[in-house]
C-alpha cells in the first residue's frame, strides 16, 4: 500500500509526524518513506510493507497530511500501474523531462576512444539541438583481453566537453558500484557540467547487489537494459530493486533478445514490447535500435535497418532512443559495425521525428475512437 502525502509536507511538521507514528505502529507492517524531488516541489510517499490486506484505505486517508491512498498489486509495487494509480509518471532530471510522454534521442559512443571523437560527436550534437548523449567508459566485454573502456580517466574531459557543447545528460553505464564514486568525483572536480543517467546493463540486470547500491543513491537516475535472456517478469522485477532502495526515476530500455530465431540481426528486436512495459509500469520506456540489430545492413529501399527499428519502437510509443555513433566507425575499438556515421545525425533525427509524428497523430486516431487515452507531450528533445 503506498500512502502519498500532501506536497512539499515537512517531516518535521505535526501532520507528518502524527500520520508517520501512527504508520509505524500498524503490527506486522514495515514503513518506508521515499521522497520524489521535483523542480518545485517535494513529494512523500510512504510504503507499507506486510500484510496490508485488513488495512483499511479509508482510515489511513483521513490521516492529517494524507493525499492519497493506493492499493498497490503484489507486482512491480512501486513502478507498476496500479488501479487508480493516477500518481505523475517521469521526473525531471538536470532540465530534461523523462516521462511516458516525452522522446529523448541519446546518440553517442558506445564506447570512449579518445577526446577527439568525443569531442566531435559534441559538435555534431550541438549542431543538431541534441541535449543528451551516450559515452561508455566502462565497458562489459564477452573477452577479457578486449578493451574494457577507459574508465575513470577518461571521466573529466568527457564532462567537460559535456559542457561546452551544452549537453545535459550522458547516458554511462557502471559495471561497479564503485563507479559512481569515480563519477560523482569527477562531475564534483569539474564543477558538474552535466548530468549522467546511470545505465545498467543486459549482462547486469541481475547483479541485485549492484542494482541495491545504485538504487540507494539520489544524485543520479537509472536507465536499465532489460535482460536478453531473461523473462520480460524478471526484467521488470530488477526494476524494482532499484525503485524498492529508493532511487524510482528508473528508464526501462528494451535491446533485443539473445537467440538465432532473430538471425540476422544480432539480437531478437523486442519494440512490440514498448506498449507492454508502458501498461505494465509507470517507466518510460527506451529502445537501443544499435545493439538490437548490430549492423549497418540496409533494406532495398536505401533505409538501415537500424532506422527502420527505431521508427517501428518510436511509432509504438517509446520515450527514449539510445544510440551508438562514431565518427569514424572502422576505428571504434567496440561496436564499430553498428556505428551510425556521424553525417548521419541529422538523417536520423529527422526519421525519428516523423516516426514521432506517427505515434502523436496514430494515438489523436485512438483517442477520436476511444476518448479515454491521455494525450502525449510534444517532441521534447528531438
Ligand atoms: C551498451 O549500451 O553499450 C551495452 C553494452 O548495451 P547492453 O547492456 O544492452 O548490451
Ligand atoms: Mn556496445
Amino acid at each position: 500500500m503506498i500512502v502519498l502525502l500532501k506536497s512539499n509536507l515537512d517531516e518535521a511538521s505535526p501532520e507528518f509526524q502524527q500520520t508517520f507514528s501512527f504508520l509505524s505502529q500498524l503490527p506486522g507492517i514495515e514503513v518506508r518513506l521515499h521522497q520524489v524531488r521535483g523542480a518545485e516541489q517535494v513529494l512523500s510517499e510512504i510504503y507499507l510493507i506486510g500484510s496490508t490486506k485488513r488495512l483499511s484505505t479509508d482510515e489511513i486517508a483521513t490521516l492529517p497530511g494524507v493525499e492519497r491512498v493506493v492499493r498497490v498489486s503484489e507486482e512491480y509495487r512501486i513502478l507498476g500501474r496500479h488501479r487508480d494509480d493516477r500518481r505523475a509518471v517521469g521526473f525531471e532530471y538536470n532540465g530534461v523531462t523523462f516521462s511516458q510522454d516525452t522522446l529523448n534521442v541519446f546518440a553517442g559512443l558506445c564506447a570512449v576512444d579518445s577526446r577527439e571523437s568525443v569531442e566531435a560527436m559534441m559538435t555534431a550534437l550541438e549542431e543538431n539541438g541534441q541535449p543528451c548523449t551516450r559515452m561508455g567508459a566502462y565497458k562489459p566485454r564477452s573477452n577479457p583481453y578486449s578493451f574494457q573502456g577507459h574508465g575513470k580517466t577518461c571521466l573529466s574531459y568527457v564532462f567537460e566537453l559535456a559542457g561546452r557543447h551544452g549537453i545535459r545528460v550522458i547516458a554511462m553505464e557502471i559495471t561497479h558500484e564503485s563507479h559512481l564514486d569515480e563519477i560523482r568525483t569527477a562531475l564534483q572536480e569539474t564543477g558538474w557540467p552535466t548530468g549522467v543517467l546511470i545505465q545498467i546493463g543486459t549482462r547486469n540486470i541481475q547483479n541485485f547487489e549492484l542494482l541495491k547500491a545504485v538504487g540507494r543513491q539520489n544524485d543520479f537516475p537509472v536507465l536499465l537494459k532489460r535482460g536478453f535472456g531473461i523473462t520480460l517478469n524478471e526484467s521488470l522485477n530488477a526494476a524494482e530493486y532499484l525503485a524498492s532502495e529508493g532511487n524510482s526515476r528508473v528508464v526501462f530500455c528494451l535491446r533485443g533478445m539473445k537467440t538465432h530465431l532473430g538471425d540476422p540481426h544480432r539480437n531478437f528486436v523486442d519494440f512490440s514490447h514498448v506498449p507492454v512495459v508502458k501498461r505494465l509500469t509507470r517507466m518510460p520506456v527506451g529502445i537501443d535500435p544499435s545493439h538490437s540489430v548490430g549492423s549497418r545492413d540496409r533494406a532495398p529501399d536505401g533505409i538501415l535497418d537500424i532506422m527502420h527499428v527505431t521508427s517501428q519502437g518510436v511509432a509504438a510509443g517509446a520515450n527514449l532512443v539510445l544510440v551508438d555513433f562514431h565518427p569514424d566507425p572502422q576505428k571504434a575499438l567496440v561496436d564499430g559495425p553498428q556505428a551510425l556515421k556521424r553525417e548521419e545525425l541529422p538523417w536520423f533525427l529527422e526519421d525519428v521525428r516523423l516516426a514521432r509524428e506517427c505515434y502523436e497523430r496514430r494515438h489523436r486516431l485512438a483517442r477520436s475512437f476511444q476518448d479515454t487515452a491521455p494525450t502525449p507531450g510534444g517532441l521534447t528533445g528531438v
